[in-house]
C-alpha cells in the first residue's frame, strides 16, 4: 500500500510502499484511511520530542475511514462502515479499563501515529473496540476531527463538570480551542475567548462566544474579573501550547472566582510554572490536565456532529502526499481549525 513514511525524527516523511497491515485477531478490523486531522502533537511526534515514538512510523492519530474486512467474531461493523478511529488501542482488562477509563489504560498495545502505525497509510489495522460509526451526512474530513479533536477537549471538559450558567474562558482558539468553545456553548456556558490573532477571534464570535478578547490588546485578567463583576471565570481552559503555556496558566490561576477549575490542554515538554501554593490554598483552585479520550468521549462527540450541533472546523484539505507541505504550514501557524490530509 501507498503511505507517507517517517523513517527519521527530523527529517521530512517520504512517499513510499510498504506492508499492508492484516488482521491478527477475530476482534481485529482493517480500515481504508479516508481522512487525518493534522494537530501539533504531530509536529512533535516527527521531530522526535515524543520518547514513545517508534520509527519508521506512519504518523495520523486523528483518522476516519471506511471498514474494508473484519476478523471473525466483530459483529459492531461491517464492511463499508464510514467509522473514526480512536487512537489509543486499550487492553479491556487493566484496573483503568474495567473502571472505565480506558483512556488511562496502564497496558495500552499503543497509540495509533505514536507507538503503532496510523493514518498515513492507505490501511489501518484497529480493534472493533476502537471504531466508533458516523452519520451519513458527515464528511470524512468533518469524521477524522471527531476523535482528537473534539473527543480529547470534551474530555477535559467533562473533567471539569462544566454546569449551565457557567463562564468558561478559553486560552488559545486553534484547532483544539475552536471545538472546545463549541462543546462549552453546547453545554450552557458563558464563554470567553481569548487568542492573538483577530481572525480566530472572529471564527469563535462566529460560533457562539459571548466575548472575545486580543490578549496583545488587553490584559484578559482584568478583562475578565472585570465582565464578571469582580468575582473571576469559574473555568479557565489553557489551550495554547507553545512558549506561551506558562505565562497562560499564570493568567488563568489569576482570573477564577475563588474555588474555579483551571483546565490545563496545552503543553511543551520541560516547562515548569511556577504555583504559589498559598494562593491556591486561600482561593480553592482546582487544577485539572487532561490528554486523550474515552471510546464514550468520542461517541458523544460523533453525536453531537452527526446531527449538526457541534461542526468540525476545517481550515484546509490537501492530498496525503503533500503531507510534509501541510506540517509545514501548521508549523508556520496554528491555523483557524484543523488542516485535514485526504486520502
Ligand atoms: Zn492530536
Ligand atoms: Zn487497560
Amino acid at each position: 500500500m501507498k503511505a507517507m513514511l517517517l523513517k527519521e525524527f527530523g527529517q521530512p516523511l517520504s512517499w513510499e510502499e510498504v506492508p499492508e497491515p492484516k488482521i491478527t485477531g477475530p476482534r481485529q478490523v482493517l480500515v481504508q484511511a479516508k481522512a487525518n486531522g493534522l494537530c501539533a502533537t504531530d509536529l512533535k511526534i516527527a521531530d522526535g520530542l515524543v520518547k514513545s515514538a517508534k520509527k519508521p512510523l506512519l504518523l495520523g492519530h486523528e483518522s476516519s475511514g471506511v471498514v474494508a474486512e473484519v476478523g471473525s467474531e466483530v459483529e459492531s461493523v461491517r464492511p463499508g462502515d464510514r467509522v473514526v478511529m480512536v487512537a489509543k488501542q486499550t487492553c479491556g482488562r487493566c484496573r483503568m479499563c474495567r473502571a472505565g477509563r480506558e483512556e488511562m489504560c496502564l497496558s495500552s498495545p499503543g497509540r495509533m501515529g505514536f507507538e503503532i502505525d496510523g493514518g498515513f497509510g492507505e490501511l489501518v489495522s484497529i480493534s472493533d473496540r476502537n471504531l466508533v460509526k458516523v452519520g451519513p451526512g458527515v464528511s470524512m474530513e468533518a469524521a477524522s476531527l471527531i476523535g482528537g479533536t473534539l473527543g480529547s477537549p470534551l474530555h477535559a471538559i467533562r473533567m471539569a463538570r462544566v454546569e449551565l450558567g457557567e463562564t468558561a474562558v478559553i486560552f488559545g482558539l486553534g484547532g483544539l480551542g475552536i471545538h472546545a468553545l463549541q462543546i462549552l456553548r453546547h453545554l450552557g456556558a458563558n464563554v470567553i475567548g481569548v487568542d492573538v490573532k483577530e481572525e480566530k477571534l472572529e471564527a469563535a464570535r462566529r460560533l457562539g462566544a459571548l466575548h472575545t478578547l486580543n490578549a496583545l490588546r488587553e490584559d484578559p485578567v482584568k478583562a475578565v474579573i472585570d465582565m464578571t463583576g469582580g468575582v473571576g471565570a469559574d473555568v479557565a481552559l489553557e489551550i495554547v501550547g507553545g512558549a506561551a503555556v506558562p505565562p497562560v496558566i499564570q493568567q488563568c490561576m489569576d482570573l477564577l472566582r475563588p474555588g474555579g477549575r483551571l483546565v490545563i490542554l496545552g503543553y511543551h515538554y520541560g516547562q515548569a510554572v511556577p504555583i504559589d501554593p498559598a494562593k491556591m490554598v486561600y482561593r480553592w483552585i482546582q487544577i485539572i490536565a487532561s490528554h486523550n479520550h474515552s471510546v464514550r468521549d468520542v461517541a458523544d462527540a460523533a453525536s453531537l456532529v452527526n446531527d449538526g450541533r457541534v461542526k468540525a472546523v476545517i481550515s484546509g484539505t490537501a492530498p496525503m502526499r503533500e503531507a510534509n507541505e501541510a506540517l509545514g504550514q501548521l508549523r508556520a501557524g496554528d491555523p483557524v481549525g484543523r488542516i485535514v490530509l485526504q486520502w
